[in-house]
């Protein structure tokens, strides 16, 4: 309950009441005891030197002490109080409402004392022969020479004190009815006082559980202007809308942050000052082939798993400056360039690691490497001949015309074999970079077939091979730059014949597969051997140089680039000395919609 605010309040005023009308109710019932108790005692005094005249007057006229309590008992019931004559050796001699004869001597009396004193006595004491508080008031009865006798008037405060509960009672009723009215008061007050304060109280635990959309502060309830609450929720608004801003900010910071490190080649990681990782993006978990968000909170040894970059993040973790390395990841070959930074201004001990995947530049290295020592080798062999073709005539075979005009021949066939090659390597980096543009059409199968047979039937003939085509006349038609096609089909039939021994056969096929046509170039040649197949595509391979002849091994280098810039397929199936086949897929045509 004192845990509110309102009931603190209201109690502080209840108590406050509560001891201001205590201190008043003491203060007042004092006074007025006071007030009654001094006008009693003029009142008395008054009365008693009133009734000792006449006692003087009776007892030098040698009264009897019982026309004293006559007269005692006369003036008592005049005055409304008790009358007592006492003898001046303290013996009770008029009584007006107790039987004399059994009263004390009274010399003793406090009043008595007093007034034998000082000629006016007072005393306020219980009385037990009365039951009940009294005030006495006494006064000497003189002679000329002596005292002779003390009179005494008496009256109960009884009343007095049932004035003073009276007044106690009224007291104590307002201050039960002011606390109340103070309570209710209080209550109402912070009631309308304390809304904008539990406003805040509610905004300040929205704002904790990071809802600072749901934040709304209504207008402040109090009526007075800018006053301290009205003035906190204003900070209190303005500050939520200052933290909403920057934490607007911070969240479009972080998103930029997380899409550059999310969308970024390279990889990236952040170990802490204890080494543990604290961040690692994308990039970085595929070149350690980690589930996303696992390395997080493991240690770095344990996410790295490489010793060569391990001690790369110590090396930089202890000289507190860059380091760089090249490292080889064994397992997935591949190559790495790693560099380790520390964070140290802002985030002192924590080091940054950027691993920059170089297999691909890696890779584009070898194959440059291998096209020029390739081209290079190429180049060598009939360049060498020319060379010893023409010292040779030169030297000594024009005398000899015969022989001279043989070698003429065979420098024209090294060449032209030269001049294929440096046409077939133009061709094929025109065809590379994309510089062929496809003329595409729908192309009729049969048709594209027979025309590449036709080209090269001499030549099979020649060498006595069989040619035979399978392709069902109402095969629809692909989509393909007729020309392109037919250099695909050429090269692999002019391979077929070339690798073929005279007395083979070659079959061509073409048949419809889903939504493409499949062509087969079939031979019973003598086939390639199963470690050379997957190579036969790349330029300049020749899987068998012997055999192979005068060929630049660039021919289906073309056809594969050919066919892929149709959006089809090309593969090799073989069987070493039982012959090969050429398979390819180029998809159909679509037929346009008739309007
Ligand atoms: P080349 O000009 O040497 O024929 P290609 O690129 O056309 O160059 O062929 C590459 C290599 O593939 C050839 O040297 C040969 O070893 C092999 N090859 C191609 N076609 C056939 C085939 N039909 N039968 C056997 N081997 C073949």
């Amino acid at each position: 309950m004192l845990r509110s605010i309102r009931w603190r309040i209201g109690l502080s005023y209840a108590l406050l009441i509560l001891a201001s009308i205590a201190g008043l109710g003491v203060y007042l019932s004092n006074f007025v005891r006071q007030n009654y108790l001094s006008n009693l005692e003029a009142q008395l005094t008054s009365e008693v030197l009133l009734a000792s005249e006449i006692v003087q007057d009776q007892i030098l006229s040698g009264a009897t002490a019982e026309e004293l309590d006559i007269l005692a008992q006369r003036w008592a019931e005049k005055l409304g109080a008790r009358l007592t004559i006492i003898a001046a050796d303290g013996i009770v001699i008029g009584e007006s409402d107790e039987d004399r004869l059994q009263m004390d001597n009274h010399l003793t009396r406090p009043e008595i004392v007093q007034a034998e004193q000082d000629g006016k006595g007072i005393s306020t004491r219980y009385s037990r022969t009365v039951g009940d508080y009294l005030m006495y008031v006494a006064v000497p009865v003189k002679s000329d020479i002596a005292t002779i006798a003390f009179v005494r008037i008496a009256l109960p405060l009884g009343h007095v004190e049932d004035q003073i509960s009276s007044l106690q009672r009224t007291l104590l009723t307002a201050t039960l009815l002011i606390i109340l009215a103070a309570i209710l008061l209080a209550f109402i007050l912070t009631r309308f006082s304390l809304q904008p304060l539990r406003d805040l109280t509610f905004a300040a635990t929205q704002i904790a559980t990071g809802k600072l959309d749901a934040v709304r502060l209504g207008s402040p309830l109090t009526h007075i202007p800018n006053d301290e609450i009205n003035q906190l929720t204003a900070s209190f608004k303005n500050m939520a809308v200052q933290l909403k801003t920057q934490l607007e900010a911070l969240e479009t910071e972080r998103s930029k942050m997380a899409a550059v490190l999310r969308v970024m080649s390279d990889g990236v990681m952040i170990v802490d000052n204890e080494g543990m990782v604290r961040l690692m993006n994308p990039a970085a978990e595929a070149i350690f082939d980690i589930r996303l968000g696992e390395a997080t909170g493991h240690s770095v040894a344990e996410v790295l798993r490489h010793h060569q970059l391990f001690e790369l993040w110590q090396r930089c973790h202890e000289l507190d400056s860059v380091q760089t390395a090249t490292v080889d990841l064994a397992p997935r070959h591949l190559h790495l360039q790693v560099t380790a930074t520390p964070l140290d201004s802002s985030l002192p001990g924590y080091i940054l690691l950027l691993f920059q995947n170089l297999t691909r530049l890696r890779r584009l290295e070898t194959i440059r490497q291998d096209f020029i020592s390739n081209i290079s080798h190429e180049l060598r062999t009939p360049l060498a001949s020319l060379k010893a073709l023409t010292e040779t005539l030169s030297e000594s075979a024009l005398e000899d015309p015969p022989a001279a005009r043989r070698f003429l021949q065979r420098m024209e066939t090294e060449v032209d074999s030269l001049s294929q090659m440096v046409t077939e390597l133009l061709e094929l980096s025109r065809i590379e970079s994309g510089r062929v543009p496809l003329q595409l059409s729908p192309v009729v199968p049969l048709e594209l077939v027979h025309q590449a047979v036709e080209r090269l039937r001499l030549q099979a003939e020649r060498v006595n091979l069989t040619v035979q085509i399978t392709c069902p006349e109402d095969l629809p038609a692909v989509l393909a730059d007729a020309k392109r096609l037919e250099q695909v089909l050429v090269n692999l039939l002019h391979n077929a014949i070339k690798f073929t021994p005279p007395g083979g056969r070659i079959e061509v096929r073409a048949r419809q597969q889903e939504n493409q046509v499949l062509f087969t170039i079939q031979d019973s040649g003598v086939g390639i051997p199963a470690i050379d197949l997957p190579r036969i595509f790349e330029r300049f391979y020749k899987a068998d140089r012997a055999r192979s002849g005068g060929g630049t091994g660039l021919g289906l280098a073309i056809s594969r680039h050919l066919v892929e810039a149709h959006g089809g397929k090309i593969w090799a199936e073989s069987v070493e000395g039982q012959g090969s086949s050429f398979n390819f897929f180029i998809p159909m045509a679509v037929d346009e919609p008739n309007d």
